[in-house]
């Protein structure tokens, strides 16, 4: 094992992402492992912060409006999560949380086909998405149908002609799976349909191209890969021929054509902007425009291909543990099929998480029995995963012979 571990220092100095780690403020002896769930703190955040605070707000009051440009903050902090996705500009804002994005993305997508009557869900979507899916359909009068991506082909055909809304996540916030997001956005697309996808695990994570793929609308989270904080806004993506036929449900005078007008009926502005609703959360907004820095910089396509190499690193590390505590590897091993996270799955998982913590190794658990184990090239290294599988190792150890001692298994 001690030359397993040399072998990962030698990656770490040869690793060309290295230095972003210390970009990041995380407490020495911490492994963090947990970035699908809340990404940590860039160091370009609380200086971004205290100016906006004390010297914006403080100082500026009002006029930081316009003199700091706060309102153009949703579309231009939109662009920049844009090209992290693949967007042209004009097509992404950001404000709100990720609820009322996909509400309004699935309303509004249904909006689009008046005539079908059909929306569908992903069956293992997100708990969010489904609560938001049926909603929609009660708002609205649709018949929700839930299914997985692999029972999507039979569904689009047992209702043929009735689909409007397909709402699915990129990848699977359980299992890490990653959808195939060209292809299934095609065939949604051959039966009428409208993609609409949950990009929430998969920003930052993966190269996403919504513009190629021909995606209609996308939404996504702020504070998982995009390490944007706690609560950290949504974004919403429109493509451009979508626009001007996009009713949303949701509104504020800040996506009316003249907001300042005070106008007593809406009237949309052009472009994505009619995507805006009320005043937005500047403050979490600004501080999600610093925290996208270190990614931009180092760049999602080399964020990625040392994620999936710290992903075969673990799944290697994994094969090589005693048979008795030996977790399954439930993330495909395919690279395209893999998202952020490895999933495992190990008796007591909520335990195992908890007990890893304790070891200063964040990980997560998902009901029953999965362990999610983030490996974001950004500024997980090699050492961590051998480190991280090293404290699995000893953690599980001890619960199987807990379990023996109990009697069971
Ligand atoms: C993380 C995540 C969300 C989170 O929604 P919040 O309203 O920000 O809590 C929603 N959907 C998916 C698919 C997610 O991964």
């Amino acid at each position: 094992m001690e030359s397993t571990r040399l072998w990962a220092g030698k990656e770490d100095a040869e690793d060309p992402l290295a230095a972003f780690r210390a970009e990041f403020a995380l407490p020495d002896g911490v492994i963090q492992l947990n970035g699908n769930s809340l990404g940590p703190l860039p160091r370009t955040v609380p200086g971004a912060l205290d100016a906006v605070v004390r010297r914006q707000w403080g100082k500026h009051l009002i006029r930081g409006w316009f003199d700091d440009g706060w309102f153009d903050a949703p579309e231009r902090v939109g662009d920049r999560i844009g090209r992290l996705i693949g967007a042209d500009p004009g097509q992404t804002v950001v404000g709100e949380s990720t609820s009322v994005q996909l509400f309004n993305a699935v309303a509004a997508a249904a909006r689009l086909r008046p005539d079908r009557r059909v929306l569908v869900c992903d069956a293992a979507n997100f708990p969010t998405d489904r609560y938001l899916a049926a909603s929609v359909a009660r708002v609205l009068g649709l018949r929700l149908v839930e299914c997985t991506a692999g029972e999507l082909a039979a569904v689009l055909q047992a209702h043929r002609g009735e689909v409007g809304p397909v709402l699915f996540g990129a990848v699977d916030f359980r299992s890490g799976e990653l959808l195939d997001l060209a292809g299934t956005t095609a065939r949604i697309h051959a039966a009428g349909g409208i993609a609409v996808w949950d990009l929430s695990h998969a920003a930052g994570a993966v190269p996403v191209e919504v513009d190629a793929a021909g995606v209609d609308l996308a939404v996504g989270c702020g504070y998982k890969y995009l390490n944007g904080g706690p609560g950290a806004p949504a974004y919403l993506y429109a493509a451009s021929r979508h626009q001007a036929a996009l009713d949303l449900p949701i509104t504020g005078w800040h996506g009316h054509a003249r907001p300042f007008e005070m106008a007593g009926a809406f009237e949309p502005a052009d472009g994505i902007t009619r995507a805006r609703t009320g005043t937005p959360q500047i403050l979490s907004l600004l501080a999600l425009e610093a925290a996208l820095d270190p990614l931009e910089r180092a760049g999602v396509a080399a964020v990625r291909e040392k994620s999936l190499r710290l992903g075969d690193c673990l799944a290697a590390l994994v094969r090589e543990l005693p048979a008795e505590i030996r977790p399954e590897v439930v993330t495909p091993t395919e690279h395209h099929r893999r998202g952020g996270h490895v999933a495992l799955r190990c008796p007591d998982a909520p335990a195992v998480s908890a007990a890893l913590m304790e070891r200063g190794v964040f990980t997560d658990a998902r009901p029953p029995d999965l362990l999610r184990l983030c490996l974001n090239g950004l500024y997980v290294s090699y050492t961590d995963v051998f480190d991280a599988v090293a404290a699995f190792a000893e953690v599980a150890a001890a619960g199987s012979g807990e379990r023996r001692a109990k009697g069971e298994r």
